[in-house]
């Protein structure tokens, strides 16, 4: 159980991790001449339990990410009782049996990379009578073990989604492979979201989200940096 707290932003308490990464998405996006809070950070906030999630809520952190539609069920409905304004982002891949339940959780869906996907998100949003934002994942790096659209396919798959099922595609969003400069990655994400009209860029995590912010990002999404490792 959480601990109800009725006045959290009369006593907002400080958290490290989260006010250090905080100030180097800052300074990295001063540095880049963008707008201050043109950059929004995504806290990645799977395998940590809901009591490790209070303090940086109670910080005033209210954007989240989660990777596991199961996962953040268990976790999510309860906190949001707790604290108001809450924005929950879908980052790991998204099967069509839970596909339902992410429409009911999520207020963006991070990795939509597929039609079948598209076709029930439509199906559910029009039934629930609400349709998280999404973004398109795209395989920058064309793994075979990672998800996401080719980017040779990407353009196609952008026209489909907004002709034949009218969702609301805002962004793009990559994981650049582990072993390469994830700079090319993320200037290819900007390229392909800047000739398809998308004005948001989700890309960069702990060990290069500085770097993604010089190349656009408009959403990082940042875990061990702020949570510390994950067991
Ligand atoms: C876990 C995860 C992150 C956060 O990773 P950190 O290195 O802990 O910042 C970001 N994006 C996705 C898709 C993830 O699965």
């Amino acid at each position: 159980m959480i601990a109800q707290n009725d006045c959290e932003w009369h006593d907002m308490t400080s958290h490290p991790g989260l006010a250090g990464v905080q100030a180097r998405v800052d300074a990295a996006a001063k540095a880049a001449g963008r707008a201050p809070g043109s950059v929004r950070l995504v806290a990645v906030s799977k395998t940590f339990a809901a009591t490790e999630l209070v303090p940086v809520l109670n910080a005033g952190q209210r954007r989240f990410g989660e990777n596991r539609v199961q996962e953040a069920d268990e976790k999510w409905p309860e906190l949001r009782a707790r604290s108001a304004g809450i924005e929950l982002h879908l980052i790991g891949p998204l099967q069509s049996n839970k596909v339902r339940r992410a429409v009911a959780l999520f207020d963006v869906i991070e990795t939509l990379d597929r039609e079948k996907i598209a076709a029930a998100i439509a199906r559910e949003a029009a039934a629930a009578g609400r349709c998280p934002a999404l973004f398109i994942q795209v395989n920058t790096g064309e793994e075979p073990q990672k998800a996401g659209i080719v980017s040779a396919d990407l353009d196609d798959f952008v026209a489909r989604m907004r002709r034949d099922y009218q969702l609301p595609v805002q962004g793009l969003m990559c994981i650049p492979p582990a072993q390469e400069e994830p700079s090319l990655h993320f200037a290819q994400l900007a390229k392909l979201a800047a000739r398809n009209g998308l004005d948001n860029l989700s890309m960069g995590m702990s060990a290069d989200f500085e770097v993604a912010i010089a190349f656009g990002a408009t959403h990082v999404r940042v875990g061990s940096a702020i949570f510390g490792a994950r067991g």
